[in-house]
């Protein structure tokens, strides 16, 4: 009760749900204070929520939803507000129910190779937590110092080892869910491969917070592999290193990581925190990483340095210690903020391409930069074709961040055109829902949102994201219900 009147709000929703979250000190409701949650990683759109709460565990956030459901007032929830496409922006006032204080690690199975993590539970702490005991947490994306776990499902987060382990959803094997109606479900036979039923494991992680809310993930973490050794190797042409990253693969070899940059991008990771010396004048780098039996790992190398060298490769070497791999990684890992150092402001995009596309779209990526006037850097996984071109621009300069928009848009109708896709891991939010429609009919959109009206009836949750403004498609679900009554 003392918490109750320590509200200075005399609305009654931010009354009430304090009062479910343990009072004031859960709540923020103050718009000096909301307008930290007015957007995450995609900042070109600000909305204001109408309140944050910070529930401490499942019972809490199943309140929370029900009562928010009950009332008609829109949610959503937030982990550490790192992604890139927009999917934790409150577009229609939402009450944002915040993870953070849900972070405990639950428990580790050494033995079955899992674990439980809370959805705050940051993605490096996994790994800090269990390294000791020659164990880790394989989905690395670039920003796994702060991300959550639960953000992580949501978007299906991807990351540089991801080529040859796997995305989230191959490390997911269980999850407890709020429903948005309040209702609290468990999610897959905790690490049964192919349990009988639908898999709907699968359809939750990457729904992008609009099917139903993660309270609980069951892991799968891996033994450290034996030996793991980076090369580096620096290319005067884009087409030489882009080439040499689809032979590497056709050589038959699986690298743990092979990432690439080009010359913008490195004018930026040099000007920023983690400079490795980088010449100036080269087109692109090439980062590549094997890992495995350790026996195996100097073979594996040496065919890399051998292909990179039929590639003209200007300078191609090994690691020499591991400080010098580390420093490599953070120099990678740190690449979009470093735009930073070169740029006021950038948009990341996020387009997926078969390898041997790649040539041909960055060429026309520098089409689209010099027809907008704006230079577009790329750091990209290029060993599984996700590019995520940098546009940079002037968010002061009037129109300039619609000019990027644009610009971004263009690079994801290049990667579409080429048969690739608009998302490789960042998920499409409110950034790319009309950019659906280069890659989905509309009849396809419709069959999508039909699948979230089942989870998520009255689009209380999460409104508003992955889906383009209704189009046709509303009309054509009008038409199919009709023929299916008549049928
Ligand atoms: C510098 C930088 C580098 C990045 N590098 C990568 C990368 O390499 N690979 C990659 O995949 N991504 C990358 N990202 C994007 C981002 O970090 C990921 O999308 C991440 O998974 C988001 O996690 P989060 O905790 O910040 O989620 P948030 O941004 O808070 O939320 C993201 C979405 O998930 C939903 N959500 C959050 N928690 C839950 C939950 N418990 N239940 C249901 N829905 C939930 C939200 O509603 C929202 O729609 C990067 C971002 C930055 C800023």
């Amino acid at each position: 009760m003392k918490a109750k009147n320590q509200i200075k709000s005399t609305d009654k929703h931010i009354v009430n749900l304090a009062e479910i979250v343990g009072g004031a000190r859960s709540i923020l409701y103050l718009k000096e204070d909301l307008v930290a949650y007015d957007c995450d990683g995609f900042t070109i759109h600000k909305h204001l929520p109408k309140a944050v709460v910070f529930p401490k565990n499942t019972q809490e956030v199943a309140e929370v939803v029900q009562y928010c459901s009950e009332n008609n007032l829109p949610f959503l929830a937030r982990g550490a507000g790192t992604g890139l496409s927009g999917g934790a922006i409150p577009l229609n006032g939402e009450i944002i129910i915040s993870m953070v204080r849900m972070k405990k690690l639950i428990s580790v199975d050494l033995e079955n190779r899992r674990a439980v993590v809370e959805p705050g539970f940051v993605n490096l702490m996994l790994t800090n937590s269990i390294s000791d005991k020659g164990y880790y947490y394989a989905p690395d994306p670039s920003s796994q110092y702060c991300c959550t776990i639960g953000g992580n499902v949501a978007e299906n987060a991807g990351g540089a080892h991801c080529l040859k382990y796997g995305v989230t959803t191959n490390h997911i094997l269980g999850l407890e869910v709020v429903m948005p109606n309040g209702e609290i479900v468990e999610v897959g036979k905790d690490g049964i491969p192919d349990a009988p039923g639908y898999d709907l494991l699968g359809l939750i992680t990457g729904s992008e917070g609009t099917l139903g809310i993660v309270t609980k993930i069951t892991v799968r973490i891996l033994k450290n592999p034996e030996g793991k050794q980076t090369v580096l190797a620096y290319f005067d042409r884009v087409e030489d290193g882009s080439q040499a990253v689809s032979d590497i693969i056709s050589a038959g070899i699986v690298p743990a990581a092979l990432e690439m940059m080009d010359k913008t991008a490195i004018e930026g990771v040099e000007a920023a925190a983690f400079p490795v010396g980088h010449p100036k004048d080269i087109e692109a780098v090439l980062l590549i990483e094997v890992d495995g039996i350790a026996a195996g790992i100097d073979e594996q190398i040496n065919q890399i340095l051998e292909v990179c060298r039929k590639r003209n490769v200007r300078e191609v070497r090994a690691a020499k210690n591991e400080e010098e791999r580390a420093r490599w990684w953070a120099n990678r890992k740190t690449g979009f903020g470093a735009m930073g150092a070169i740029s006021p402001d950038y948009l990341v995009q996020d387009g997926v391409i078969p390898r041997s596309k790649l040539p041909e779209v960055l060429s026309k990526i520098n089409q689209i930069s010099e027809e907008f006037g704006l230079r577009i850097a790329n750091i990209f996984h290029a060993g599984d074709g996700n590019l995520h071109p940098l546009v940079l621009f002037d968010a002061r300069i009037p129109g300039e961040s619609k000019k990027a928009l644009e610009a971004g848009s263009q690079c994801l109708k290049v990667c579409a055109d080429v048969g690739g896709t608009i998302t490789g891991e960042h998920g499409v939010g409110i950034e790319k829902r009309e950019e659906m429609r280069f890659v989905f009919s509309e009849e396809e959109i419709a069959a999508q949102t039909d699948i979230r009206e089942v989870f998520n009836p009255y689009n209380f949750l999460n409104a508003g994201k992955l889906f383009p403004s209704p189009g046709r498609c509303v009309e054509i679900k009008k038409e199919l219900k009709a023929q299916a009554k008549i049928g």
